[in-house]
């Protein structure tokens, strides 16, 4: 008989939800909208601590409008971090604009902000700066905010991010390195746009879904305008612009409500996770597990180790394969994005941290309801590949 599966990421309902969800069926708020979704805006701008909020259908819908508000069109650059997962890149390509891909640096795996300096000042130089830069918060963590936002300012580049996988994240800010609770801010609210996903595998999720946050009431209100396919305001159907059918459902806005409540019990028991893991696995010999870095606390979405073959003895290959024979699900780190087909001949500055990562990286389980018996079982796996 085959163990039970362990997943990569599995949904993980608190307590909460059902009750929300059985109030809008009672209310008969099942049709677009409705009052669980003003309250999950409010209630999800106050946590992360951002002024406005926007609930849609999925993280990529967000980031698709953020690009739209930050009036990208064809034949625009739009710079982002080459390490991430596909969603963050296809909505450039929706607007006919061209992704220019930046690496990562070693110590976050997040955009490296002194590649950035050199991408932008050749960009200026060309005399052809980005339309807006997308910045991604890599596995639950923050990158590294402040240089980021100082280069956009100092040219002028709207920043969005793309905080889809570090809800519940934190950055302390670089001017203090290292000193914790010093205008600490979320992922996501210090760009003109930031973007978070209630996808399945996210840490908190409403099924599909996602979030868009911003200090400017402005973008926002556009933002729904846009996402309920831009009706003018007229007794008619009037339309000056394309729209689109991005909002979130009143139905789905009562499981965020819920899940919204459990979310600092999320990121601990992801931490727990890898503190696990990091205490069962750190003396393996080639072994090492993506860094926190000092200026900011991850959500630990996903727990991600890198193995070296030359020292370890065995590979990312070998131990996923060893983990899926025990019904163990276990991802490659994201392939970079400059490397895939379908981006094939944009620009990339570097490139050569990302694929390093990618060659050598491997996400294990980390849901935040695994139990420790399958955390053992996991560990079992991952340290018999270094006893041969
Ligand atoms: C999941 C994810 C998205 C997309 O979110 P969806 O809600 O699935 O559309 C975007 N960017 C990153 C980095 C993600 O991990």
């Amino acid at each position: 008989m085959t163990k039970p599966r362990i997943y990569l990421s599995s949904p993980h309902m608190g307590g909460d939800e059902l009750a929300l969800v059985q109030e809008a069926f009672a209310t008969n708020w099942i049709a677009p909208l409705g009052p669980h979704v003003d309250a999950f805006e409010r209630e999800f701008a106050a946590k992360v601590g951002a002024a406005h909020a926007a609930a849609l259908s999925s993280g990529t819908a967000a980031l698709h409008l953020a690009l739209r508000l930050c009036d990208v069109q064809r034949d625009d650059d739009v710079m982002v971090s080459t390490l991430t997962f596909s969603a963050s890149v296809n909505p450039i390509v929706y607007e006919g604009a061209r992704p220019v891909f930046i690496d990562s640096d070693r110590g976050s795996w997040n955009l490296d902000p002194n590649l950035l300096a050199q991408a932008l000042a050749d960009r200026a130089q060309r005399g052809r700066l980005p339309k807006a830069l997308i910045l991604v918060h890599l596995y639950g963590q923050s990158a590294d905010i402040d240089a980021v936002a100082d280069l956009c300012e100092q040219y002028g580049v709207p920043l969005i991010e793309d905080a889809a996988e570090a809800l519940g994240a934190t950055y302390y800010g670089r001017r203090t390195p290292g000193i914790r609770g010093q205008k600490a801010v979320s992922p996501g609210t210090r760009g003109r746009l930031g973007i978070y996903s209630f996808n399945g595998n996210k840490i908190i999720t409403t099924s599909g879904g996602g979030m868009l946050v911003s200090a400017d009431v402005s973008l926002i209100e556009k933002a729904r305008f846009l996402a309920t396919q831009a009706r003018d305001p007229a007794p008619h159907y009037q339309h000056s612009q394309i729209g689109y059918n991005y909002r979130m459902s009143n139905v789905l806005a009562a499981i965020g409500r819920g899940q919204l409540r459990v979310l600092d019990e999320r990121v601990n028991a992801r931490r727990a996770n890898c503190a696990r893991y990091q205490a069962a696995l750190g003396d393996l010999p080639g072994l090492e597990f993506m860094p926190e870095a000092s200026f900011g606390r991850s959500n630990r979405w996903l727990t991600c180790i890198t193995i070296d073959p030359a020292v370890a003895g065995t590979d990312r290959e070998a131990v996923r394969e060893a983990l899926a024979a025990e019904n163990i699900e276990a991802r490659p780190v994201w392939k970079p994005m400059h490397r895939q087909p379908v981006f094939a001949g944009y620009d990339v500055y570097g490139g050569a941290v990302a694929e390093a990562l990618f060659d050598r990286g491997l996400c294990l389980p980390s849901g935040s309801n695994l139990t420790p018996a399958d955390l053992d079982r996991v560990i079992a796996v991952v340290r018999g590949m270094w006893r041969s």
